[in-house]
């Protein structure tokens, strides 16, 4: 028997699955579902990177998961899906944990969609696919603001009037799998360093920063959405109100207009006007592009700044995520001017893609440890089915 747990991102035109064993950290297959409506194509990989064929309805995101479970037990006759783990962007302002789903926790996460409505309903629709495709197995909704439910009270408000805070207008931060990980992986690998204080920059097509003091989540560059803080491929990251305001009275943008602008429309591309992506502005040779990257770089080293104060210092610098974890330059950058701070990077230990790439000397050490938000939801899949004693 294969016994495995089932991990599910889904996206607003993608779905991301991963198959977990019943123990053990690498997949047994990964795949992502893309363009999911007419267009949609899927693609599977066994552990190995062998392509595993796949087919089917390509429509639906539960036609999507259909056809990727199909496949899986096309490879696996005997698989036994013990748990499904669902990354979901929205927890609220008490979840701090995994949650195994049922009809009032369902109910419970469909009222915080107009806090996310780009990606809770996706996320909630996959879990709803899950459980019709599935009955009888238990789903896991996995938060991406549950890492930052320890954030003290001036880090996890805005100065409005308080009633907005009760009503859940906060400073909720996100990418909080992805921090859950890189937390387990410091305690695992550097106990020192994980009782410090640390600044993660989870650098990506989606970018943050957050700070960590002993495990815990103290402050975060995204707040009550996934735009605030840093630039990212198409978010603005920080801008001032004052800026909505402007296009609302003076040019007549309606907020779907002015969502649009800043989810879609801005970040690396709207500065750029070329790309989205940090690889073609690195090759790019435009001005342009060479500035989205100076203010990328900027913006990177402000935010480290920043949470160092929160910390009250910093004993270390993670980099993760696609750029954190590959661009050999953003990363060099950035430390540069961070040198007041302790931070001073090896120079080969940095092009080598090294865990740890600070110089021997420095005061702060700064490493790159590739996340795994996969990895993250599994267990939690499993510790909800009683396979680990991880609390879900
Ligand atoms: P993610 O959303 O974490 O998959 O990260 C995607 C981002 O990582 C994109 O901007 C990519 O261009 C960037 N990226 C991936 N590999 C590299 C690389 N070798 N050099 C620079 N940027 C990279």
């Amino acid at each position: 028997m294969t016994r495995a747990v089932l991990t599910l991102n889904a996206g607003s035109s993608s779905l991301k699955v991963a198959l977990f064993p019943e123990a053990g950290d690498l997949p047994l297959a990964t795949g992502l579902a893309d363009k999911v409506g007419p267009d949609g194509v899927l693609h599977l990989k066994d552990a190995a990177g062998g392509t595993i064929a796949a087919a089917g309805d390509l429509t639906t995101h539960a036609g999507a998961m259909e056809a990727a479970i199909a496949s899986f037990r096309a490879q696996w006759p005997d698989l036994d899906l013990l748990a499904i783990g669902h990354r979901v962007v929205h927890g609220g302002a008490d979840r701090a944990a995994p949650v195994t789903v049922d009809d009032a926790v369902l109910t419970d996460l469909e009222r915080l969609a107009p806090f996310a409505p780009l990606h809770q309903p996706h996320n909630l629709a996959g879990i709803r696919a899950a459980i019709d495709a599935f009955p009888g197995v238990p789903q896991v909704a996995c938060f991406d603001t549950a890492f930052h439910r320890s954030h003290p009270f001036v880090n996890d408000t805005f100065a409005l009037p308080r009633a907005l805070y009760d009503e859940g207008v906060r400073r909720y931060g996100f990418h909080g799998l992805s921090y859950d990980y890189i937390a387990g992986e410091l305690a695992r690998t550097a106990p020192h360093l994980a009782e410090g204080r640390v600044v993660v920059a989870h650098l990506g097509n989606g970018a943050s920063m957050c700070g960590i003091q002993n495990g815990r989540s103290v402050a975060s560059t995204m707040g009550f959405s996934a735009l605030d803080g840093l630039p990212m491929g198409t978010r603005s990251g920080q801008v001032d109100p004052g800026v909505l305001l402007y296009l609302m009275d003076q040019k007549g943008m309606s907020a779907g207009q002015i969502s649009d602008l800043l989810y879609k429309q801005s970040g690396l591309l709207g500065l750029s006007g070329l790309s989205n992506d940090m690889r073609t502005l690195e090759a790019a040779n435009t001005p342009h592009a060479a500035e989205a990257i100076d203010y990328f770089v900027f913006r990177c080293q402000r935010e480290v700044g920043a949470l160092a104060a929160a910390l009250g210092g910093i004993d270390a610098l993670v980099f993760c995520g696609g750029i954190g974890e590959n661009s050999r330059q953003v990363r060099a950058r950035i430390c540069e001017r961070l040198g007041w701070m302790g931070i001073e990077i090896d120079h080969a230990k940095n092009a080598g893609n090294d865990r740890v790439i600070s110089s021997d000397l420095a005061r702060t050490s700064v490493l790159v440890i590739p996340t795994n938000e996969e990895l993250v939801i599994a267990r939690a899949a499993r510790a909800a089915v009683g396979l680990t004693k991880e609390a879900a």
